[in-house]
């Protein structure tokens, strides 16, 4: 496992082309950072000029449809993100598994057919508010993890796992670093179970209201490798920040 931080900006459904600057002057800046290892997803259609606009940074895509192509009106393959410049893709993002109806069976076609196509994963998974009031949020991690990771030979250099807890994303609440190093420590078991000692060379991002000004203290977590930011990542400014922080 590469002992850099892992900080990926997901831009979600934000940005045309006068965005572009923002990714420039993060590219920059990473020249700067080679301790850490950063990366955009952008949305699809700023893929192609993300790529061309940044040489540094990782450049991904938010999500896939599973198949390689044909009659999917409105979808992307994994080829054409890879086509356009992306060479990683998120999947299974807790805004596409509610809005969208994703299970953890499509995530994990999703996630084989990103890594079919010569890609790394970002494998999303994170319990509810209820479900952690509960006392299920291990229980529900730890099923998304064994039906939606991708599997097969040498896969596990390939992947990374977000934790993000549902009620974090976009809330400016965060778990505390005991529970997020706690949910890490469950998510290394499963990995070890899903992937033999390969499971320990992952790497595992937290994910959630990760800000410039909690960056550092969320980052300390047990076994967090890195970070992955929404609204934080929109300018330069406040992604650097916790770039920095990292
Ligand atoms: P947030 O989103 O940083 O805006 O909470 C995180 C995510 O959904 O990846």
């Amino acid at each position: 496992m590469s002992n850099r931080p892992y900080i990926v900006g997901n831009w979600k459904m934000h940005g045309t082309r006068a965005m572009l600057a923002e990714a420039r002057a993060i590219d920059r800046a990473a020249e700067r950072l080679l301790k850490v290892e950063v990366a955009l997803a952008p949305p699809f259609t700023l893929i192609h000029a993300t790529r061309k606009e940044a040489n540094l940074i990782g450049i991904g895509a938010q999500d896939v449809h599973p198949a390689d192509g044909g009659a999917h009106t409105g979808d992307i393959s994994a080829a054409m993100v890879k086509d356009a410049g992306a060479g990683f893709t998120i999947v299974g993002h807790s805004e596409r598994r509610a809005n969208h109806g994703e299970t953890n069976a499509l995530v994990k076609e999703k996630a084989d057919a990103v890594i079919a196509a010569g890609m790394s994963v970002i494998v999303c998974v994170g319990e509810t508010e209820a479900e952690r009031d509960s006392g299920k949020a291990e229980g529900v991690v730890g099923d998304q993890l064994m039906a939606s990771m991708p599997t097969g030979e040498g896969v596990a250099e390939k992947v990374t796992v977000a934790y993000e807890p549902v009620w974090a994303i976009g809330t400016g609440r965060t778990p505390t670093v005991e529970d997020i190093g706690a949910m890490h420590r469950h998510i290394r078991k499963i990995l070890g179970s899903l992937y033999g000692e390969e499971g320990a060379e992952v790497r595992i991002l937290y994910g959630g209201s990760v800000k410039p000004e909690n960056a550092s203290e969320l980052l300390a977590a047990d076994d967090v490798g890195g970070a992955l930011v929404g609204g934080a990542s929109l300018t330069a400014e406040s992604f650097l920040g916790i770039i920095m922080a990292a």
